[in-house]
């Protein structure tokens, strides 16, 4: 079996959290009679102080329905040049709600206020009409990285002052908030949805939670509905959410210190140009002299560590439940000899 630190995605449900799914109490959810989904999206909510929540196969989907519930056709969503929603999403935004995107050239990821005001058309016949700004956070092309709260409020701020919705792809949003020391409660309070996955750093093998307010998530369910994302006995699988939040938040912290620890292990080698600064769980270095991306990968491939080649000279690599500090030592004596 090869590392693999590809994505923080590839876990394996932990014994523990199967025998929680096998024993989850189900009924059809998409008559509203699965009390274990009911239950997670209850949860969530209450977490992050919102009304409702609505549990979704992918963080793709939460996303997508996010954005088509907060905006009608032609209009302009502002996001990071490099943001998930933007990039990742196999042009959704458009396919799914007819939006074109103002692209804003962020930080490691992250747009600030003056961004986003500079970003906003006015009202005028010939401009799209902008409508919704959606932040990534932990910022994935950012390097795992973190808004600092005082920016997310700046940016609520302008929100405010032109009638914006603001959307955040909260994929690692328990990262950031480990890393912080910030409570769901505060986002809850600035955004106007959040999406939240459970199959990324939480250990789950499907599922995003979208939370918001109880008339957005209303229409959100009607939305889930039409994009084929409305299941029936999905209790087995909420059941790992609720499990995931019990057992595999605080233990973020130690994924987090790998990253740290592989990031160390890269450091000074000749072929590691730079490595973006390490927050969370995900580790972006760039590559020069002897070693392309997609070269150090293969020649990594070789020694069974997985990484990801992201761009012609950036790797990636994802430190999650099942990397253990046996497998970083082990990786920290293959790049010792390389
Ligand atoms: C993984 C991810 C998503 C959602 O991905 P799915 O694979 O559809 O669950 C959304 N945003 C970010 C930043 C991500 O990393």
């Amino acid at each position: 079996m090869p590392i693999d630190l590809r994505s923080d995605t590839v876990t394996k449900p932990t014994e523990a959290m199967l025998t929680a799914m096998f024993q989850a109490k189900v009924g059809d959810d998409v008559f509203r009679e699965d009390s274990t989904v009911t239950e997670l999206e209850t949860r969530l909510a209450a977490e992050f102080g919102m009304e409702a929540g609505l549990f979704c196969p992918s963080g793709t989907m939460t996303n997508q329905i996010a954005i088509k519930m907060h905006t009608q056709p032609a209009d302009e969503v502002i996001c990071d040049r490099s943001a998930h929603v933007y990039i990742y999403e196999g042009g959704g935004i458009a396919f799914n709600s007819g939006c074109q995107v103002r692209a804003i050239d962020g930080i490691r990821g992250q747009i600030n206020a003056l961004q986003v005001e500079e970003a906003i058309n006015p009202d005028d016949v010939h401009k799209a009409p902008t409508r919704l700004v959606c932040l990534e956070n932990t910022a994935n092309r950012g390097g795992g990285s973190c808004y600092d709260w005082a920016s997310i409020v700046a940016i609520r701020e302008v929100c405010n002052r032109h009638g914006l919705v603001l959307h955040l792809d909260g994929a690692r949003i328990y990262n950031a908030l480990i890393h912080k020391k910030e409570t769901p409660k505060q986002y809850g309070e600035v955004f106007d949805s959040i999406s939240i996955c459970l199959s990324k750093g939480l250990g789950c093998p499907v599922g995003s939670v979208l939370v918001g307010r109880k008339k957005d998530i209303d229409r959100a369910r009607r939305i889930r509905k039409v994009f084929g994302g409305g299941m029936r006995q999905a209790g087995y699988l909420a059941a790992a959410g609720l499990y995931a939040l019990d057992h595999h938040v605080t233990r973020l912290e130690e994924d987090h210190k790998h990253a740290k620890a592989l990031a160390d292990a890269l450091k000074g080698k000749d072929f590691v140009a730079d490595i973006l600064p390490v927050e969370t769980n995900i580790v972006i270095f760039t590559v020069k002299g002897r070693y392309t991306a997609a070269g150090l990968s293969e020649t990594l491939r070789k020694h069974d560590i997985l990484a990801v080649a992201i761009a012609p000279t950036q790797v990636r690599m994802v430190t999650h439940l099942d990397f253990t500090p046996e497998m970083l030592s082990a990786v920290q004596g293959v790049l010792a000899g390389l």
